[in-house]
């Protein structure tokens, strides 16, 4: 029989061990790695959407710059056009010169206008890809509130899961004696959580590795109170 005091030592391993998993569990939830995911798909929306956005800034800049153009030039048409009209318009030679003034500006203003049009062309699908991003970045953003929101929840049902298997082990680890404690803990940290382990028809239950035969024996018969480890793994081997 082992002594009571190993008996707990496997039961607070076992609640160790419940507690581990939790935590792996805790680090490897699919939810956070499905707002990883969200967040990184907005990301790339928002960033689609910023480039596109100055691409159409200074395209608009550009249409601004020639419907002031076009509107200087059509003063001064206009301001000519009235001097024309006006006594002031002096010899035949100046009308002439005037009309062909306003010939000339008028192809100017027919160009730019022909740029501007090239130009609201381009602005077109830039306009459009930017009203259907928006649609998809409000989509995405619904999604990773709602992805934020599973997370959440994830980890609040496995922080009550948690509290519950420490509510378990306080009492359990709080018997142990403190040299048996402290040699189990530093066990469990080098030994990947396992610091005791069952002896199992011979088996270190451990390292799987079977013990000799005289070993077995010294171990079933050692005295209450007397902590054997595992030869192999040095593990805490409870009989
Ligand atoms: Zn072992």
């Amino acid at each position: 029989m082992p002594s009571p005091s190993l008996t707990l030592l496997l039961e607070v391993q076992e609640r160790d061990l419940v507690l581990d998993r939790l935590a792996y569990r805790l680090r490897e939830l699919p939810e956070r790695a499905a707002l990883k995911q969200a967040e990184h798909h907005l990301a790339g929306l928002l960033a689609r959407g910023a480039a596109l956005d100055s691409e159409r800034v200074e395209l608009a800049g550009r249409q601004q710059s020639l419907e002031e153009q076009v509107a200087s030039i059509g003063s001064r048409i206009a301001l000519i056009e009235a001097r024309l009209r006006s006594a002031s318009a002096g010899s035949f030679r100046d009308q002439q010169a005037m009309a062909a003034e306003i010939e000339s500006l008028a192809r100017q203003r027919r160009e730019i206008e022909d740029r501007e049009l090239d130009i609201m062309e381009q602005l077109e699908p830039i306009e459009k890809a930017l009203a259907a991003l928006a649609e998809e970045e409000s989509a995405a953003a619904a999604m990773l509130e709602e992805t934020r929101e599973a997370l959440e929840l994830a980890e609040r049902l496995l922080a009550e899961e948690r509290a519950a298997a420490e509510g378990e082990r306080a009492p359990l680890a709080a018997k142990l004696p403190s040299d048996l404690a402290l040699s189990y803990e530093r066990l469990r940290e080098k030994l990947g959580g396992v610091g005791a382990a069952r002896l199992v028809d011979g088996v270190c239950s451990g390292c799987h590795l079977r013990l000799p035969a005289s070993e077995r024996e010294r171990l079933l018969h050692a005295e209450e109170g007397v902590v054997s480890y595992c030869e192999q793994c040095g593990r805490i081997l409870v009989p």
